[in-house]
């Protein structure tokens, strides 16, 4: 089973184009959650991803302040304001699948969540200590997060003196699955690892194999639409430079 899993699309339409386009045919697609949120096109992400076979898809920070909620003043003021154009915006349709979002799902024996296993939706899997914390409240052999817009691994090593150790994912990278890990496929929409490309992974259930792929987009004509919808000028620039 060919399993495409994408995180933090952020309304980008051009970016999940291009990955889709370059994924090819898959037997399912797990969505790490924050399809809405900074870019222009959440109401055409939702749709698109939609009409994915097999869809899993859970609920990120922005996807639920798109919906109202939590309180925005947890954001900085720009993610704020693109946090209410959203709300603004957001179709019927829409609304209806980010509220059916669930915060954590195992599926196939791998848990899911945007942020951690102890905090779904908001706590950022940045470093090797808050890991080890989440790998105490992690049942199974895999868990895929998001939310940090960086494609990177967290292994644990119990051996004699239990460490965790941690990978950045590089192009067409494979990580280590004979241990426990936290994999995380990078961002659709707005990656923030100093490269604009798009990032993902396709995993493999059977062959328990990870490989992480860039694509390139127009990145320019999604700067465009941001700066025709009003929304700050800082979502479109940071963009071209992956952060
Ligand atoms: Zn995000």
């Amino acid at each position: 089973m060919r399993i495409l899993v994408l995180s933090d699309i952020h309304a980008n339409l051009t970016a999940l184009e291009s990955v889709l386009d370059i994924a090819g045919q898959v037997d399912a697609t797990w969505c790490l959650g924050d399809v809405v949120g900074y870019g222009p096109d959440p109401n055409e992400c939702v749709r698109t991803l939609q009409s994915l076979p097999n869809l899993v898809c859970l609920l990120g920070n922005h996807d639920a302040a798109a919906l109202g909620q939590i309180d925005l003043t947890a954001f900085n003021r720009e993610a704020r304001a693109s946090a209410q154009w959203t709300q603004s915006v957001l179709d019927s349709n829409s609304k209806r699948f980010l509220s059916s979002l669930p915060e954590k799902q195992v599926v196939s024996g791998v848990t899911l969540v945007h942020g951690s296993p102890r905090n779904p939706v908001w706590e950022y899997m940045l470093d090797s200590m808050t890991a080890e914390l989440n790998f105490r409240c992690m049942d199974t052999h895999l868990c895929f997060v998001g939310h940090t817009h960086l494609p990177v691994a967290f292994y644990y090593h119990a051996n004699n003196h239990p460490r965790v150790a941690w990978q950045l994912l590089r192009e067409n990278e494979s990580p280590d699955l004979s241990v426990r890990a936290f994999l995380n496929p990078g961002s659709v929409g707005q990656p923030r690892d100093h490269d604009s490309r798009a990032s993902f992974a396709i995993f493999d259930l059977e062959a328990q194999t990870w490989h992480n792929y860039r694509v390139a987009y127009n990145v320019s004509t999604v700067q465009a639409r941001i700066i025709r919808s009003g929304l700050p000028s800082h979502h479109a620039n940071r963009l071209s430079e992956g952060w």
